[in-house]
């Protein structure tokens, strides 16, 4: 009786190992001054904690994928950084892979908005502290998973092509500047794919398969949608001209899109889209696979929120 309490004892007097993953360039709201306050906050609440400082966006997927070793990997920076983490962490089998934290400190912050987390470093530390997790899906195209959003066409690389200096002094603005400047170059492509058993083929400006709540701070984009319910939302802008093509886009940023009725929307688990020639796809902010492309739901992922 005496060795079981005391062993009982032991475990929970055991702190929890914490990895702090940071990339010194993300964001305008930088985490290196509070620095100091993070680890405080970590450690009040019973974590031991290990710091990485990412010297790239490759480095926080390879930390992330030999993170077994800790509890908790927290992540200090924005949907690009969450990305990269999210992909070393699906290398891990599920009963050694440590719970993801988030303190977002990035330009783009669409799945903090999603998961309601605090914009503030210290509420965000504390909400890590208290430890309680959420399962979370996530989407796939090919061999890579998103957390926020797979996309293609029109609007969508711009978060690749801008500068990190524009992107931290700008914010949301850059993005929108980017697409204008990228406007008359643009090209539809056609996508083909099948849906209700229809066969589905249509010159288009813009792709997206959503798994978050909001794009690029956009939060009427996708009302109805949940990071739970095992579903993406698919919009797909036709091109139909460029005045029009430019009232969809603007009735898209609005949030006006239902009176769009030309955009399709909807919901599924799986679908392979076909394109008329490669095109590139964004995955989260950051370059993903060429198409074709197969998207599908991937394995669920426990978050701190
Ligand atoms: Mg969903």
């Amino acid at each position: 009786m005496f060795t079981w309490r005391r062993s009982r004892l032991k475990k929970a007097m055991k702190s929890k190992r914490l990895r702090l993953v940071y990339n010194p360039n993300a964001g305008r709201r930088k985490l290196t001054g509070q620095l100091d306050t993070a680890i405080r906050i970590f450690q009040e609440s019973g974590h031991e904690v290990c710091i990485h400082r990412a010297s790239s966006s490759e480095d926080i997927e390879k930390i992330a994928s030999q993170s077994m070793d800790v509890d908790r990997l927290v992540i200090a920076g924005g949907d690009g950084s969450i990305h990269q983490a999210v992909n070393g962490l699906l290398r891990i089998a599920a009963n050694k892979r440590p719970v993801l934290g988030i303190l977002p400190v990035g330009t783009a912050n669409d799945l903090a908005y999603a998961l309601h987390l605090p914009k503030s470093i210290p509420d965000a530390c504390q909400v890590i502290g208290k430890g309680n997790s959420f399962k979370m899906d996530t989407g796939k195209l090919n061999d890579r998973y998103f957390v926020n959003v797979a996309s293609a066409g029109l609007l969508t690389d711009v978060s690749q092509k801008v500068d990190t200096h524009v992107k931290n002094t700008l914010g949301q603005l850059a993005y929108f500047l980017k697409g204008i400047e990228t406007l008359p170059s643009f090209k539809p492509f056609r996508v083909e794919f099948d849906r209700d058993g229809n066969r589905y083929t249509e010159e288009v400006v813009l792709f997206m398969a959503v798994n978050g709540l909001s794009v690029g701070g956009l939060r009427n984009l996708v009302p109805r949608a949940s990071l739970t319910d095992g579903k993406l939302d698919i919009l797909v802008v036709p091109a139909a001209g460029w005045p029009e093509t430019l009232r969809l886009l603007l009735s898209i940023l609005t949030g006006e899109k239902v009176k769009a009725e030309k955009i399709m929307e909807f919901h599924t688990s799986e679908l392979t889209v076909l394109t008329d020639r490669p095109i590139n796809s964004d995955l989260d902010g950051e370059a993903g696979p060429e198409s074709t492309w197969h998207i599908e739901m991937g394995p669920k992922i426990s978050v701190l929120c």
